[in-house]
């Protein structure tokens, strides 16, 4: 049976589009690409529709929705669910031609699918990385229900990154039933020990009607005073 690559092209992979968001690419106006789909469940995420559902968008719907906003911004951003679980040939090729109109593209990711995210960076497509630290390699099976041997991957990830010298940050959710100011400090000197020069964000869980761990937001923060880092440290939806 022969495979039409136009059908395959078609399948639909994309949950949602946000046609304007000046808070997710650093410094430029962009839309955002939800894909559907995420290998992971992590305790505190509340995209619980967008992981577990299929897609509502096929390349094509998106590409069309974005010809029509070339020029008018300058970004777009991959995120989801994880961009690149169903990472193929035709995922590929969706990115190449966005970046052919001329966007700069910022990729959202877990990073445990490193051979993905080699191909893209080496490709030139990706100007920008937002990569998920979860946990430390002893808490990361417990916090995203996922094989601790993906540990490994999302390492190599934040290596292939550091020596590619792409514009990337390195962030960790944080709350407090599931990370303490011990584990925090052991990513901290984690990617130093990597020689990570940008900037580390942990930024506060976001209460939400839907969570994997039906986690609240707790009231009782801790304080991240005692953290020893020569990376420069940055705080996200925390109240001061
Ligand atoms: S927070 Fe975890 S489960 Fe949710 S999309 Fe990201 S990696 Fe997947």
């Amino acid at each position: 049976m022969s495979i039409d690559k136009e059908h395959i092209f078609k399948r639909k992979r994309v949950y949602n589009l946000t046609p304007f968001t000046l808070l997710d690419y650093p410094s430029k106006t962009a839309c955002i690409v939800w894909f559907s789909g995420c290998g992971m469940r992590c305790e505190y995420c509340y995209n619980t529709d967008i992981v577990e559902s299929n897609g509502n968008y096929d390349y094509c719907e998106v590409l069309s929705f974005l010809y029509k906003r070339k020029g008018l911004l300058q970004g777009v951003v991959l995120c989801g669910g994880e961009p690149l679980f169903n990472y193929d040939k035709d995922m590929f090729e969706f990115i190449k031609k966005v970046k052919e109109m001329g966007f700069l593209i910022k990729l959202d990711t877990n990073g445990i699918n490193y051979e993905a995210l080699k191909e893209l960076v080496e490709s030139n497509l990706i100007d920008y990385v937002a990569l998920d630290f979860k946990a430390p390699k002893y808490k990361f099976q417990y916090i995203t229900n996922n094989n601790v041997k993906k540990f490994d991957l999302f390492l190599d990830s934040v290596k292939l990154l550091i020596n590619t010298q792409i514009n990337f940050e390195i962030r960790t959710t944080f709350h407090p039933n599931l990370l303490n100011l011990e584990d925090i400090q052991e990513m901290v000197d984690l990617i130093d020990s990597l020689d990570y020069q940008g900037k580390y964000y942990i930024q506060n869980f976001m209460e939400s009607q839907n969570n994997f761990g039906h986690l609240k937001k707790e009231f009782h923060q801790i304080s991240f005073d005692g953290l020893k880092s020569k990376i420069e440290i940055k705080y996200r939806n925390f109240d001061n």
